[in-house]
């Protein structure tokens, strides 16, 4: 007998595999040639030649047999589809939601809410931007401005909630521009751009108090709303015994309505929601989605998608399947905390964010450092990640300067459900041996800019 003392602490996924998609392995050689092909930018390389595709959790997901059985039982109905009001019944049950449109994706149900909501020279405060989400802002007349508190912008600060906003920091916008200027409040959690760091409830009451008190429409990207659900469960008080499906509806009570891309929390490969308690905005939604995605009880989507998306929205409050979900997230994280590698802290709920401007310390904001660490690690490995920095940030549509934010990270999104273990410690290890050559690495040049979004189409040449 081993006198080796066991000590219960692991935990495992609450799934087994049933079907497999193999991946393609190449060489350093065909890498290297792949990336310069993509003009270094990860988001213009070929799906083949990724090894391991962390690029992002947006309808990469695995679905469950559930959902796959689900499919066929896609009701294709041009008008009054089963399936759309399986969908519109889960969206009230679990996001407390009673009125409901269906979009093709998330950013489709921005662009119908941000032209309902937004009147030309408003203003909209938030916890710091999303990409799609203040373009659609922006493009509708309105100005946004970063409400979230200052510790979201410094990587190595551990706060349990980092999404929150700042109430001082709102109501100064508030007495400076007036309440009747401001479109809503667009709060989303976990923020994306800071690492993936949640908003507590209690933050949220706040803001919702102040929101009553002036009269301003509170509004949600509710995205990863069940991921922020996970941490209020973990880190709040008062929230450890609560289930998350309790959590998120109680969440959901302080919002007049959300926006989300289920290609995340719902585990589905496409699909979007806008979802109200204000029957007016729903009308309007209603008819807005006729004229730019489809009639409104298909939204640009395939009967089947909305039963698969029905479908993942009862999976995903399942307290171990989030657990597993972030449990993974947070395994990558310490793995390369092991290393020395610089990482966003807390660990966030979708992804680990490098923070690059610590790890290429030597390569000016000018010359991208995100965008060039995103671009070595996928010549060292395969493993494919994307930029959170300069690029991402774009330019001032003002000014037509680069927006310079304070956080270079490259993000390591992982899908729900996709990789096991074993591919985290590879893609841990290609990291770490990347870290161990950095001084070796120089930055990159833009050679090409698209007028909206430029991230995903950018183009750059490495700097000699
Ligand atoms: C992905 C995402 C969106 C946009 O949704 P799409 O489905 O990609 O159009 C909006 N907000 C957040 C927080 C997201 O992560």
């Amino acid at each position: 007998m081993s006198d080796k003392k066991i000590i219960k602490k692991s935990w495992a996924e609450p799934f087994k595999i049933k079907v497999v998609e193999p991946i393609k392995m190449t060489t350093k050689k065909e890498r290297e040639k792949a990336a310069k092909e993509a003009g270094y930018n990860t988001f213009l390389l070929k799906s083949e030649d990724v090894y391991i595709d962390l690029l992002t959790d947006s309808g990469t997901n695995a679905m469950s047999d559930y959902q796959w059985a689900g499919m066929m039982l896609g009701d294709e109905a041009y008008a009054g589809s089963r399936n759309f009001y399986h969908l519109e019944s889960k969206v009230a049950e679990y996001y407390g939601m009673p009125y409901f449109v269906p979009t093709h994706q998330g950013r489709a149900a921005e662009h119908i809410i941000s032209q309902i909501l937004i009147k030309q020279g408003d203003y909209v405060p938030g916890n710091m931007y999303f990409t799609t989400t203040r373009l659609h802002q922006e493009l509708a007349g309105a100005t946004f401005v970063d409400v979230i508190i200052d510790e979201a912008h410094v990587p190595e600060i551990e706060h349990p909630f980092k999404g929150n906003i700042d109430l001082k920091k709102l109501d100064k916008l508030v007495k400076e521009v007036g309440a009747s200027k401001i479109a809503y409040i667009s709060m989303a959690g976990p923020v994306n751009m800071a690492g993936g760091q949640p908003f507590s409830m209690k933050n949220l009451q706040e803001v919702f108090e102040f929101a009553k008190k002036h009269k301003i429409r509170l509004w949600m990207d509710a995205t990863r709303a069940v991921e922020n659900a996970y941490f209020i469960k973990l880190r709040e008080k008062g929230y450890s015994k609560k289930t998350i499906r309790e959590i998120l509806f109680e969440m959901m009570g302080y919002f007049e309505g959300i926006w989300v891309s289920a290609k995340k929390d719902l585990m589905v490969n496409i699909g979007g929601i806008l979802a109200t308690k204000d029957k007016y905005v729903f009308e309007e939604a209603r008819n807005m989605v006729v004229v730019y995605e489809g009639l409104h009880t298909y939204g640009g989507l395939a009967g089947r998608d909305m039963e698969a998306m029905a479908r993942g929205i009862e999976e995903m409050v399942d307290f171990d399947t989030i657990h597993a979900r972030i449990g993974q997230v947070e395994y990558f994280g310490q793995k390369l905390e092991e290393y020395g590698i610089p990482i966003v802290k807390p660990i966030g709920g979708h992804a680990v964010f490098l923070d690059a401007k610590k790890f290429l310390p030597h390569i000016p904001q000018d010359n991208f450092p995100a965008q060039t660490l995103a671009t070595e690690i996928y010549i060292n490995s395969g493993v494919r990640s994307m930029e959170r920095g300069i690029v991402s940030a774009g330019r001032d549509p003002k000014t037509g300067n680069h927006h310079y934010p304070k956080l270079e990270l490259v993000r390591l999104t992982l899908p729900r459900r996709v990789y096991t273990q074993a591919h985290i410690d590879v893609a841990v290890e290609s990291i770490a041996e990347v870290f161990e050559n950095r001084d070796s690495i120089k930055g990159l040049r833009m050679v090409y800019e698209p007028k909206y979004l430029r991230f995903f189409q950018a183009r750059f040449e490495k700097l000699k």
